[in-house]
């Protein structure tokens, strides 16, 4: 989880992150595939832009992989903006917020906020459980 903000972002980066959807969906595009592009489904490597933003569709079968999907942001059902907001102060924070701060800063419910900080304190202990290999299979992203 931790790796996803393994880059030391400035200040003004985090805020255009933290006010912005589609600058968090092009973080995570580049994140994903800085290595490059590999089809899911069928390997193969060549992609062009998808439908959504930011999303890749694969040249030979056509699927298409939005840049959250496999990542703790997928099915979010708020502003992805807003549960980056959560997950970097959850990793990187200096302060342990509680959910009813998120919640009023957010302008979310408590409930909601509980919910993702809970999924991101799983993903991060299933973290700390993994082998070395298996962390490195989902370094660049955590699974959800
Ligand atoms: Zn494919």
């Amino acid at each position: 989880m931790s790796t996803i903000f393994r880059k030391e972002l400035s200040q003004e980066a985090l805020e255009e992150l933290f006010n912005c959807d589609e600058k968090c969906l092009e973080f995570l595009a580049e994140l994903k595939w800085s290595d490059g592009f590999t089809c899911r489904k069928c390997g193969n490597t060549n992609s062009c832009p998808g439908k959504a933003p930011h999303s890749r569709r694969c040249t030979k079968c056509k699927t298409e992989e939005s840049s959250t999907a496999g990542t703790i942001f997928h099915n979010c059902k708020f502003p992805i903006n807003k549960a980056f907001y959560i997950a970097y102060n959850v990793c990187k924070g200096k302060e342990d917020l509680s959910t009813y701060e998120y919640a009023r800063r957010l302008s979310l419910r408590q409930m909601t906020c509980w919910n993702f900080k809970t999924k991101i304190e799983h993903a991060i202990e299933q973290m700390d459980t993994l082998t070395i290999s298996e962390k490195t299979s989902i370094q660049k992203i955590i699974t959800s």
